[in-house]
């Protein structure tokens, strides 16, 4: 058997969610990743607000093997689109950190804070103080026609207060004031994998994160294989519900599944769990007490996948030993996809 993290060269790792959550580890995501030698860790980040050296630092604080040259933040993701945007020493009217500013001057361009100094392009990245004069000078720069950059679409910001305003949220607003829409370099855009790729000069990565919108679609959208871990934002019936383009290659529920086959991650049918379908209901039922959350989630993924849109309403959980098991499934779920359809299910149990 040949484990998961010997297959790719690389990982493309999400941080939250995937290696910690708040202040800490995630369960198993430490030695899991120092258990895998033969494979580049890459760290993956959306926040274009802290330096790389914060990052590696918090990382290494956490005991995850990591050197600023394996962290790949959503700033240096936008400073490379921008430089193949523009030619080499355009002025770019930067919203957002210093630490951005310091990416757009390592893309050979120049940072400028004002529309007078005749900015080419925007680039744009979450910072607590971004007000509203810093976003007339970007509005004023993107109507005469500059090339607009976003470092992510993240609308929230996850703190310990709750969730606060995110890059995203304030791009909604100059997407309101000058009717246009920025390129995305962070994920669900491709950029941040292409530049993680190149760098470290990886021939077979796989991307790893716990959110379908962003670490998946990302993935996607960049021709990547990825792998869905549960420790995080995205529940299992939003993995069920998910649209093709946001569907990982491999399930699993924490990072211990790198010492397992590709194989026994994929979405297949278990042999612990039978799952029947009729027209709209699709009934689960345990067949062994070995039979776990994440296999009924293969097994069912296998079913219901074979369909591009879910069309099924109804998930019924079958027996006690499957109720023991599924116990947090029940209740009505809907994913929200923006425009567009949004598929609902009500999930069951029955003795
Ligand atoms: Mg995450």
């Amino acid at each position: 058997m040949t484990a998961l993290r010997d297959e790719y060269d690389g990982l493309l790792l999400d941080l939250d969610g995937t290696l910690y959550r708040g202040r800490d580890a995630v369960p198993h995501a430490v030695e899991s990743i120092r258990n895998a030698p033969k494979t580049r860790p890459l760290y993956i980040t959306n926040n274009a607000s802290r330096s790389v050296s914060d990052v590696a630092e918090h990382l290494s604080e956490l005991g995850f093997p990591v050197c600023p040259a394996n962290v790949v933040t959503s700033a240096q993701a936008a400073a490379a689109l921008v430089a193949e945007l523009v030619p080499a020493g355009a002025r770019v009217l930067v919203v957002g950190t210093e630490a951005l500013a310091a990416e757009i001057t390592d893309a050979g361009l120049k940072p400028v804070r004002e529309v007078t100094d005749a900015p080419e392009a925007v680039v744009q990245g979450h910072s607590p103080y971004t007000d509203w004069s810093v976003l007339a000078e970007a509005a004023l720069a993107i109507r005469a026609g500059a090339v607009w950059v976003a470092a992510n679409l993240d609308a929230t910001l996850p703190t310990e207060r709750g969730l606060l305003p995110g890059n995203g949220s304030m791009v909604a607003a100059l997407r309101t004031a000058t009717d246009r829409t920025p390129h995305v370099a962070g994920k669900p855009g491709a950029q941040i994998f292409h530049s993680a790729v190149t760098r470290a000069g990886l021939s077979a990565p796989l991307v790893v994160g716990d959110r379908l919108d962003t670490d998946i679609a990302g993935a996607h959208a960049a021709g990547l294989p990825s792998l869905y871990v549960m420790t995080g934002v995205s529940q299992p019936l939003d993995v069920l519900l998910a649209a093709p383009a946001q569907r990982p290659d491999f399930l699993a529920e924490d990072l211990r599944c790198l010492a397992q086959s590709a194989a026994e991650l994929r979405p297949r049918p278990q042999a612990d769990w039978k799952v029947t379908r009729t027209l709209t209901t699709v009934t689960v039922e345990a067949l062994a007490n070995t039979a776990c959350e994440i296999g009924a989630l293969r097994a069912i993924a296998a079913e219901v996948w074979i369909q591009a849109e879910p069309d099924w309403k109804k998930l019924v959980i079958r027996g006690t030993a499957a109720h023991h098991v599924l116990q947090t499934w029940p209740g009505h779920v809907g994913v929200s996809r923006g425009e567009g359809a949004s598929p609902s299910v009500s999930v069951e149990f029955d003795d």
